[in-house]
């Protein structure tokens, strides 16, 4: 599909009022900050796209965006926040599992993480959840142009390594939102879970 022609659908705190179950979804997950919705408005080319996500009221939400009639991207709500109370964790935590455990449309995973602090407990859970859900993952390493060429394919490397005893099939890669590096390879990872 044409990834820029991505259109925003809504946002919903739960399952309810959400796009009919039907046809391809693609979440997009990450720690906050990792540069999620950086590489969501770079891979769409379209700068306001990802900043609903960020509208105050909305970042808990699942925000959905219609790239097709058939297909579609889910921006799950960042985690990570350190002050946020426990009351607010459960929901998220509520939230995930009913969106990954329920959602039938729901192909596939893109962690974003942020490439100087790889694998956090919260990118662990959301691998463990893609393991026991059998979803395939597409993780980018985001923000490569903060490190040289060679830190940056070193990271990749051992991010690689830590991951090879999933039993899932995981794919990863080097992504700059910021010189616009690897958004070929995303899309076509894209391409091929819509195409499944
Ligand atoms: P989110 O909370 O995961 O949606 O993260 P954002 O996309 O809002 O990015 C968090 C911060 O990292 C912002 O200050 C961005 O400008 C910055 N950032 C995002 N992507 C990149 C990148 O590819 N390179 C660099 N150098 N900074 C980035």
């Amino acid at each position: 599909p044409v990834y820029h022609q991505a259109k925003f659908i809504n946002s919903s705190p739960h399952l309810k009022d959400t796009p009919d179950d039907q046809g391809l979804e693609i979440a997009f997950a990450g720690r906050s900050n990792a540069g999620k919705s950086s590489a969501i408005n770079t891979l769409t080319r379209q700068n306001s796209l990802a900043r609903i996500s960020k509208t105050p009221g909305r970042t808990q939400m699942l925000n959905f965006f219609a790239i097709t009639e058939q297909q579609r991207f889910v921006d799950l709500p960042g985690y990570g926040y350190a002050k946020v109370p426990d009351a607010v964790k459960k929901q998220w935590h509520a939230l995930m599992e009913t969106y990954l455990s329920q959602r039938k449309s729901l192909c596939a995973i893109v962690l974003v993480m942020d490439i100087r602090h790889p694998l956090t407990e919260f990118d662990w859970q959301m691998i463990n959840w893609c393991h026991h859900s059998g979803l395939p993952l597409h993780i980018l390493l985001s923000k490569a142009d903060k490190l040289t060429y060679g830190a940056a394919k070193n990271t990749l490397l051992a991010v690689q390594k830590q991951l090879k005893e999933i039993p899932v099939p995981i794919t990863l890669q080097l992504f700059s939102s910021l010189k616009k590096t690897g958004v070929d390879e995303v899309h076509q990872a894209l391409d091929l879970f819509f195409s499944f």
